[in-house]
């Protein structure tokens, strides 16, 4: 389980509908005149046919919601009751459900207010009727009733009934990481180091408790609220693994999302919290480039790239992006876990602890945010064409979140051969 080294690759019932997400409106809910449907696409999402031109929220880097324009909104106050419905009345005798904010594989999240101090709070509600939903509810819990940090999302209480639990949690009204920086009219290092001290904080104390989150992507790191001066936080510890005090540190799940694997789970080797720490590479890559270190359509490929920690800093704004923060990359992108750096050397590194004080910086955002568009639009085409021969939405959906295993005892055994002669 969650809290163990047995925790099995969760796998998606048969019988729930992964690929449709309809998000309306994330976070707020203060703009919800647009309805807009989600899917999560296998880790390269895209626009669908018919979608209007931005701005939208556009998540182009894997792993995102992606904008389905395709089917006609249900109305509002339909939907918010067919959720209310699912709420055990002990929870509906404190919160009132305000709108559904995220879907997940086996979560519901829902913006509510507490209806005695009406603070806004999430409540996430993980279906557990199924082992999955179980196993991955129970990695959760662990780890969110044992911490307490500024950038970690805070659980406040916890519902819990036969088929469902219920976890109240402070609500992150900034939206996604990428979404603000695609918003903003500039984008710096120094934006970029702000940010990741502060999942850097998140991150070592959540190693420094035993944990490894092991699904460290943008989509799960959200502003607090919408200002400037917001804090960023580490949601979705679905994935997580919590060890106590004594347990052998190594873990051997085969998780996680492909574009932001460790090498050393792909070769399936035991692994430890320096899994994070490769995911934090990947994510500064794209901070400061709007573009994915290792990318490619085809699993083995992608693979085979990461194996080899085959990436470039090559194409806009790379050439206007200094020495010391391709230094930090390429110093988290080390295929070699035990030379990788910790979260803790992370955050003395000298581009980190240097830009932090830094003032006047070059304005990236342009390149950025057009890298992510631009990549958003292809991916538009793609899907587009690709659409047609897809026979199941879902698969995708799978794909976007979980490494098959079977794919990589095929990796594992071709890699063996090349190496041991
Ligand atoms: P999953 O395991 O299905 O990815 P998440 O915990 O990431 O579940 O939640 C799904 C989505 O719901 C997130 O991507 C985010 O948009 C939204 N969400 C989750 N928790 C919160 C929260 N505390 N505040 C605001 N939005 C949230
Ligand atoms: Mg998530």
């Amino acid at each position: 389980m969650g809290c163990g080294t047995s925790k099995v690759l969760p796998e998606p019932p048969k019988d729930v509908q992964l690929d449709l997400v309809k998000k309306v409106e994330p976070y707020t809910g203060h703009k919800t005149d647009v309805y807009k449907h989600f899917i999560k696409d296998d880790g390269v999402g895209a626009l669908k046919t018919g979608c209007p031109s931005p701005p939208y929220h556009i998540q182009p880097y894997p792993g995102a919601h992606v904008a389905n324009h395709t089917e006609p909104p249900e109305p509002r106050r339909t939907r918010v009751a067919k959720y209310r419905a699912k709420f055990d009345p002990r929870v509906t005798a404190k919160y009132d459900i305000k709108a559904l904010i995220g879907r997940g594989s086996f979560s519901r999240v829902v913006r509510v207010e507490h209806k005695a101090t009406k603070q806004p709070y999430a409540i996430k509600m993980i279906e557990t009727k199924y082992r999955e939903g179980r196993e991955v509810c129970e990695s959760e819990l662990c780890v969110l009733r044992r911490v307490r940090h500024t950038n970690i999302i805070q659980l406040i209480e916890v519902f819990e009934t036969q088929e469902r639990v219920y976890m109240v949690m402070e609500l992150a009204t900034g939206g996604e990481l990428f979404d603000r920086i695609i918003a903003k009219g500039s984008f710096t290092e120094r934006d970029a180091t702000r940010v990741l001290q502060m999942v850097l904080d998140g991150v070592k104390y959540l190693h420094t408790l035993g944990i490894t989150h092991r699904d460290l992507k943008p989509e799960n790191l959200l502003y607090y609220h919408p200002g400037t001066d917001s804090k960023i936080m580490i949601t979705d510890f679905g994935l997580a693994s919590a060890r106590k005090k004594g347990d052998d540190c190594l873990m051997k799940t085969t998780c996680g999302t492909p574009e932001y694997i460790a090498p050393e789970i792909l070769v399936r080797k035991p692994y430890t919290n320096s899994v994070d720490m490769w995911a934090l590479g990947v994510i500064s890559y794209i901070l400061l480039s709007g573009t994915m270190p290792f990318e490619d359509d085809n699993r083995s490929r992608l693979y085979r790239q990461i194996l080899k920690g085959k990436y470039s800093y090559s194409g806009e704004p790379w050439p206007s992006v200094s020495n010391l923060a391709k230094d930090f990359i390429d110093r988290l992108l080390t295929v070699d876990p035990g030379a990788r750096m910790t979260a803790l050397q992370a955050l003395k590194h000298p581009w980190v602890v240097s830009m932090a004080a830094s003032s006047s910086m070059k304005n990236l955002h342009r390149s950025i945010s057009q890298n992510l568009l631009k990549r958003a639009s292809s991916r538009c085409q793609s899907t587009k064409s690709a659409q047609s021969t897809r026979s199941s939405r879902s698969t995708r959906s799978n794909k976007s979140r979980r490494v098959r295993e079977r794919e990589l005892r095929q990796l594992n055994l071709r890699y063996q051969q090349q190496y041991n002669g």
